[in-house]
């Protein structure tokens, strides 16, 4: 329902978690269920924390069990479709060294699921989202482009979607892909952000993008790069976000 991602230079800090539950709450007008936070840690390793019911479960979580300073987050805040509002079923997904959010449906997760568990891998939740997450892990293994194995799965996916992954191998990149459900990247300074909504992020930027239908986005704290789903370059228009707070 909400997302929202960040990555940033000044090395790991508390920065990336504090970006992102922020970016939830601004988000939190449109309802949800769950909520969920996956913090990419240089040295190999993601932290995840994730709860049923209110943010305020979620920040209690992180107060008794806090996670390590990071170089990037992404956060989310889930409207259960498919599997019930559960600790597990919350967003991120990890599968591997990859964790994914995601907003929207995949309308052919049931084959996609099918063909993993022949390949023998393990589910752990009941929802849609779970495939994008082993799909992602798998293609990367494949192409060691963090950017290209989202490409790779987006265009395999049927239903709408906007979806964040990240993973340790690359621990200042977020990628994001949309169909049919918004995306929205914030410019910084030495940082850049996405969000579901420009709420996202307007306390920290007013510069934006949009991303356009079928495009992907791969962010670093110093650049910014979309392309389609084939990989062929976009133009982009950035404009400044008019807006009171
Ligand atoms: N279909 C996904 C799920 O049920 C995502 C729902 C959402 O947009 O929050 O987990």
């Amino acid at each position: 329902c909400g997302i929202v991602g960040y990555v940033g230079s000044a090395g790991p800090s508390e920065r990336p978690l504090d970006v992102v539950l922020e970016g939830l709450r601004r988000l939190e007008y449109r309802g949800y269920d769950s909520a969920g936070v996956a913090l990419v840690v240089p040295g190999g390793e993601l932290a995840v924390a994730k709860k049923a019911g209110k943010l305020a479960n979620l920040v209690e979580e992180l107060a008794a069990h806090p996670l390590p300073p990071a170089t990037a987050a992404i956060g989310h805040t889930r409207w259960a479709t498919h599997g019930g509002p559960t600790d597990v079923n919350a967003h991120p997904h990890v599968s591997g060294q990859v964790a994914v959010i995601h907003n929207g449906i995949v309308e052919n997760y049931a084959p996609l699921k099918a063909e993993l568990l022949a390949a023998g891998v393990e589910f752990l939740s009941e929802t849609d989202t779970e495939v994008v997450a082993h799909l992602v892990s798998r293609a990367y293994e494949e192409s060691k482009d963090l950017t290209a194995a989202l490409a790779s799965v987006a265009r395999r996916l049927e239903g709408t979607f906007t979806l964040l992954a990240v993973h340790v191998d690359v621990p200042d990149t977020v990628v994001g892909a949309r169909h049919d459900s918004p995306l929205v990247v914030g410019l910084g300074d030495g940082e850049n952000f996405l969000g579901s909504d420009v709420a996202a992020f307007i306390g920290s930027t007013r510069e934006a993008l949009e991303l356009g239908q079928d495009e992907i986005v791969t962010i670093t704290p110093t650049s910014v790069t979309v392309t389609d789903f084939e990989g062929a370059p976009v133009d982009v228009k950035p404009y400044t976000v008019d807006w009171d707070t």
